[in-house]
């Protein structure tokens, strides 16, 4: 048995105990922003298999949230968390509250995630990917880690932390998470507790729509190797968006992105597909890599 988990609420607290730790220790970081499910869980998995020790946190950040009610009504479970992570043998985990981590409720300094950060998720989310961004450097700073794991549920997200500490030189390894599903497809969220049932039972057709789609592009890939008539790539895209449309979704977007920069591309080689949509009140998130 190793030692119990710490739980650390405070700066100084958390600080204290990461100096203690062995300058030699490999240090894994998992940041989420709680109710934790088995996809944050896998996370903690590969953390834990790079890694010494294992510093998981918790924070719902609100630079990142550009609505008042998400935040409001984002799922806090920390009790549930907590037993999850210790069941999972995590080393600590950081629970700073808002005041904690900005005596002044707000940061006068930021990082700007750049072009990355602009189509998609940035356009739907004004402001999210600097939020998101510039509370991942601070808790770069804090837990100064030397593998960091990222879910790649959020393409977008990872890419622009990826392309961070790459331009940045933070010292810490990003390690990418494949998505986790429920049986029937759907990409573990802690959103999904917001569908209805009728809406939790459609909820998987975007991801067997996402791969209905690559079937398609990558069929038409083997009769042109290289690349796919642009104008084949937007009626395969617009069939897409329509039959989702038809099963009741409210697309945002369904798009075939480069994997490097995340904008609408016509090769298939090195690309994304790339979807948010609607379902009553909750968007869903998915993309597949072909
Ligand atoms: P969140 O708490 O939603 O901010 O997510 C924390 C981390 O977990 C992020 O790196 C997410 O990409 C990752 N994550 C969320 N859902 C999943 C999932 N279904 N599979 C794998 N990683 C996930």
């Amino acid at each position: 048995m190793g030692q119990p988990m710490e739980i650390l609420r405070d700066l100084p607290a958390f600080t204290a105990w990461r100096r203690a730790l062995p300058s030699s220790a490999r240090v894994g970081f998992v940041p989420t922003m709680g109710n934790l499910h088995e996809g944050h869980l896998a996370l903690v998995t590969a953390a834990q298999s790079a890694s010494d020790r294992v510093v998981v946190s918790i924070f719902v950040n609100p630079l990142q949230f550009t609505d008042a009610a998400d935040l409001a009504r984002y799922p806090r479970t920390e009790t549930a968390d907590l037993a999850a992570l210790a069941a999972a043998g995590v080393d600590a985990v950081f629970l700073p509250s808002v005041d904690g981590l900005f005596p002044d409720s707000r940061p006068s300094v930021g990082i700007a995630p750049g072009s990355l950060a602009e189509p998609w998720e940035g356009a739907a989310r004004p402001g999210h990917f600097a939020g998101m961004a510039t509370i991942v450097a601070k808790l770069f700073h804090l837990v100064v880690p030397t593998v960091a794991v990222f879910g790649q549920k959020d393409f977008q997200q990872l890419r622009i932390v990826q392309a961070m500490v790459r331009d940045l030189d933070f010292p810490v390894e990003i390690l990418a998470e494949p998505t986790h599903r429920a049986a029937d497809g759907l990409a573990l969220s802690s959103r999904n507790r917001f569908l209805s049932p009728a809406e939790r039972d459609r909820a998987p057709l975007l991801q067997q729509q996402l791969r209905r789609t690559a079937a398609q592009l990558r069929a038409g890939e083997l009769a042109e190797p290289v690349r796919i008539e642009p104008v084949l790539i937007e009626s395969v895209l617009s069939e897409a968006r329509q039959s989702l449309r038809a099963a009741g979704f409210e697309v945002d977007y369904f798009a075939l992105c480069d994997v490097d920069t995340l904008l609408p591309t016509v090769q298939i080689e090195r690309a994304v597909l790339l979807a948010a949509a609607r379902l009553g009140a909750v968007r869903l998130l998915d993309n597949l890599l072909l």
